[in-house]
């Protein structure tokens, strides 16, 4: 197995990944690093989970002049969420070098707000490309002199329809500088753009499937009007800790969430009509176990860095068999088994087939399930969600709320679940059975000498 002492980094980030538990690279760090870390082009084809932030995450910190001035790194990202996961990822790496600043820009956030943060200089910036574009034609983003360009899940940001962006984000940074571009798929669009943005490019793939057998493929026929009834029985029959289901139009999303929950299943639906704030909050309760289900469109759903779920439902089929790959990468990670389910109905034969050959394998439809005579699938969630109406910005720290709850006999400090700080809202999690007296106490608890507002979602 490769070590990361055989990589050549510097002793002091050697250091910093033992402190993160990094012990080996994994194998898309192992094959990208020797290239990334020489400064050359980088085409990798990697997904979420496999470790290619800090793939490309190492590479930047081992080469930033912290001495230099202005932006020296751009990372692109698809969405907001993944730009804020990517930012932490790649301060997680920098940890052991004082003073490196990574900032992020994206859309849902105050343009002005970004603005000010810029006037400190970063040394990386991490940005969804609307956003990066709209600051750099306001003059208040300066790339001139960035030395590397790194272009995340390029498959999804083409998906998203950002190719012009990117395009014009291109032409503002320095012509001599590495590119590396990761994605999980590579379409003819993202060749494409590797072949423009790219100079003689290494090119790296591992890990392209999961390895047959780690995620088992049920096709479940069943008419259009036994949908619901079948999801159900799936949901009863395996009780699972964790699932998205997945429609193919928003309507349909709204539909599915709507008879969950009408048969006491607590789900949250997940698709593009929600604002920021509502995807934060629906994503922060799934990410905490107060909600277990989640139904989301694809789209929507490419924001949500959620893997190792126990199942994913295909409510609907997906019209693209790659679509079907994206869906069910999401589960049956880490060695355990995943689940992916789907509904098919009479005339979709000629879908399944175009799905098993990309999966290589044959599966055969057998008749949905429709009995919910068995055990009930309304299990509620093991915690609940209660928001604070204030984040980073009001200095409240996870130190704060936890203090604030389990002092003089609150509750108690195992039913305290994930603490997530945003900047104007703070979200704990508790068990359900605390929920009340955790209201309770923060409500009428001052935080930093303050009251605030308390909420409980579910
Ligand atoms: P990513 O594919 O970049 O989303 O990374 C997935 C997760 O793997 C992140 O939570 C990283 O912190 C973690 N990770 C990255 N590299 C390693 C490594 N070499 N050993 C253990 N965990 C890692």
């Amino acid at each position: 197995m490769p070590s990361f002492a055989s990589l050549n980094l510097s002793p002091a980030m050697l250091a910093n990944l033992g402190e993160l538990g990094y012990a080996a690279p994994t194998a898309i760090q192992a094959a990208s690093l020797p290239a990334v870390l020489a400064g050359r082009d980088v085409l990798a084809q990697a997904k979420t989970g496999s470790g290619k932030t800090a793939a490309f995450g190492i590479g930047l910190m081992e080469r930033l002049d912290r001495d230099g001035q202005g932006v020296q790194a751009l990372v692109l990202c698809p969405t907001r969420e993944l730009a804020v996961q990517v930012a932490d990822e790649l301060r997680r790496v920098a940890r052991f070098q004082p003073n490196v600043k990574v900032a992020t820009v994206t859309g849902g956030v105050p343009i002005r707000r970004q603005e000010q943060s810029l006037t400190h200089p970063a040394h990386v910036v991490v940005g969804t490309p609307g956003r990066v574009l709209q600051l750099l034609q306001r003059g208040s983003l300066i790339l001139d002199g960035v030395r590397t360009l790194v272009l995340d899940e390029a498959d999804r940001m083409l998906d998203m329809g950002f190719i012009d962006q990117i395009d014009a984000i291109v032409r503002h940074v320095p012509r001599e500088r590495q590119t590396l571009c990761f994605s999980a798929t590579l379409p003819e669009g993202v060749r494409a753009l590797a072949a423009a943005v790219l100079a003689t490019p290494e090119h790296i793939t591992v890990d392209r499937q999961h390895a047959p057998g780690v995620i088992s493929h049920a096709f479940l026929g069943a008419a259009e009007s036994d949908k619901g009834r079948a999801t159900l029985t799936l949901l009863a029959q395996h009780p699972l800790e964790s699932a998205i289901i997945f429609c193919n139009t928003k309507a349909q999303c709204r539909a599915v969430y709507a008879a969950l929950n009408a048969a006491g299943v607590h789900s949250l639906a997940f698709h593009g009509d929600l604002d920021q704030a509502d995807r934060t909050l629906v994503m922060v309760r799934f990410a905490n176990q107060s909600c277990r289900v989640l139904v989301a469109t694809d789209v929507a759903a490419r924001g949500l860095d959620i893997q190792g779920l126990d199942a994913v439902i295909n409510y609907d089929l997906p019209f693209e068999p790659q679509t079907y790959v994206h869906r069910v990468g999401r589960t049956g990670r880490a060695g355990a088994t995943g689940h992916a389910f789907s509904l098919v109905t009479p005339g979709q034969g000629a879908r399944v087939q175009a799905i098993c050959e990309v999966l290589g394998a044959d599966h055969q439809t057998t008749p949905a399930p429709l009995d919910i005579d068995g055990p009930s699938p309304a299990l509620a969630p093991p915690m609940v969600t209660l928001s604070i109406s204030g984040g980073r910005k009001a200095k409240i720290s996870a130190g704060d709320v936890l203090g604030a709850l389990t002092a003089k006999g609150g509750v108690a400090g195992q039913d305290v679940g994930q603490i997530d700080r945003m900047e104007q809202v703070t979200f704990v999690a508790v068990k359900r059975a605390a929920a009340e007296a955790a209201l309770r106490i923060l409500r009428s608890t001052p935080i930093k000498g303050r009251r605030f507002r308390v909420a409980r979602h579910g």
